[in-house]
């Protein structure tokens, strides 16, 4: 049987981080991916970057800068601009970063292995199957196949998934965020790259069903002159967390649940979660455990408020973002909302 130390199951951009470290540090590395090597990194995403996400992804890669950020809460506007006049959020295009990252792991001396969709995991003899049939043997795995992670499911846990939908527009060129009491526990977001622009929307489906989640979401685009032809892509994010490190299988970036619920940032999180395994296995006097809770920071916010929302009273729930303000305002006589939202808003971002 086919045997490697390491065995990465996933190519996107959890494992391919991983992938490179390992391979810079002399280990034999195989990574397993479903897709084609021509389609390695295309993910229905709409490649928002942070800028702490900067430290793994080269300038070349961005596609456009955000200085200037507005955002649609029930009916007003208010834009976010920089404070320090640096760019805070920036693009990249899915397919092209996961080229890049995919050659930078093959130059590291990690074999990547297209075409090979993983089918099952038997944890007690250190073995996954393909669904050719083949069976690999692993001494470490690294789960990082995205939020539908059979790696997950073989360790016995469930994949609690939000939904996004997501269209490729032209035209419209400023980077937005929507949030509206009709999209209910949902968001939205208009991100532009180099040429075209996505706009897309995400909720759970416990919340609202996704069938009529993407008739209020097109709607809203309607009223807002954003003109969503051809096709709809949709896709999942995890939200469920069961941990990092189970003897020596890992799971990183949305097969761990790593990303940023909230806002659905995953791509600063997969990386640096796959750098965190890589080095845990490199080194095994790392103290990975005081990165991984930093790390979970930013998921646990998320994680917070879905489960108190999950939790409130249905009376409660229908307390609105309009409800809300409107109270606070009464409260606080403030009677201009927008003031107060832009300030809160502001407040948020730091
Ligand atoms: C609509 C949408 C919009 C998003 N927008 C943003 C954003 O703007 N910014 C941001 O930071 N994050 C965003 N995210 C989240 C981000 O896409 C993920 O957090 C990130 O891609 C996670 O990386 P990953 O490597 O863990 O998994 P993935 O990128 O999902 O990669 C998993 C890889 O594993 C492969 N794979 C899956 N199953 C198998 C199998 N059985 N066998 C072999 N290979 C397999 C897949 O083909 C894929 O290549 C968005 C997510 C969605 C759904």
């Amino acid at each position: 049987m086919e045997h490697h130390e390491i065995v990465i199951v996933g190519a996107g951009p959890a494992g391919l981080t991983a992938a490179k470290i390992l391979g810079e540090g002399g280990k034999d590395v195989l990574v397993l991916e479903k897709l084609p090597k021509s389609r390695i990194g295309d993910k229905v995403c709409a490649g928002g970057i942070f800028r702490h996400g900067l430290i793994y992804i080269p300038k070349f890669l961005l596609e456009k800068s955000c200085d200037s950020l507005t955002f649609h809460v029930n009916g007003w506007s208010t834009t976010i601009n920089t404070v320090d006049g640096e760019p805070f959020f920036y693009t990249v295009d899915r397919l092209k970063l996961g080229q890049y990252q995919m050659a930078v792991a093959e130059k590291a001396g990690a074999t990547i292995s297209p075409d090979s969709s993983v089918a099952s995991l038997d944890k007690r003899c250190r073995v996954v199957s393909l669904k050719s049939g083949k069976k690999i043997r692993y001494d470490y795995l690294i789960g990082s196949d995205g939020s539908t992670s059979v790696i997950a499911r073989g360790l016995g846990f469930y994949n609690d998934k939000a939904v996004c939908v997501e269209w490729y527009v032209r035209g419209r060129d400023k980077f937005e965020v929507i949030i509206d009491d009709a999209l209910g526990m949902g968001w939205g977001y208009v991100f532009p790259h180099a040429g075209y622009t996505i706009v897309g929307a995400g909720t759970m489906p416990r919340f609202m069903q996704i069938g009529q989640f993407r008739e209020v979401f097109k709607s809203w685009c309607r009223q807002h002159e954003i003109v969503l032809g051809g096709e709809m892509k949709a896709a999942t994010i995890k939200f469920n967390y069961n941990g990092f490190r189970f003897g020596n299988i890992f799971l990183v970036g949305d097969a761990a649940s790593f990303n940023f619920t909230t806002v659905g940032e995953g791509i600063y999180q997969a990386m640096r979660s796959g750098e965190i395994a890589a080095k845990a296995i490199i080194d095994p006097t790392y103290r990975w455990k005081d990165d991984v809770e930093q790390l979970l920071i930013y998921h646990r916010l998320g994680a917070l408020m879905t489960y108190t929302y999950d939790r409130l009273p249905k009376t409660v729930r229908s307390l609105t973002l309009k409800k809300l303000f409107r109270m606070l305002s009464s409260i606080l006589r403030m009677p201009m909302r927008d003031a107060m939202a832009t300030h809160l808003i502001r407040m948020a971002m730091g």
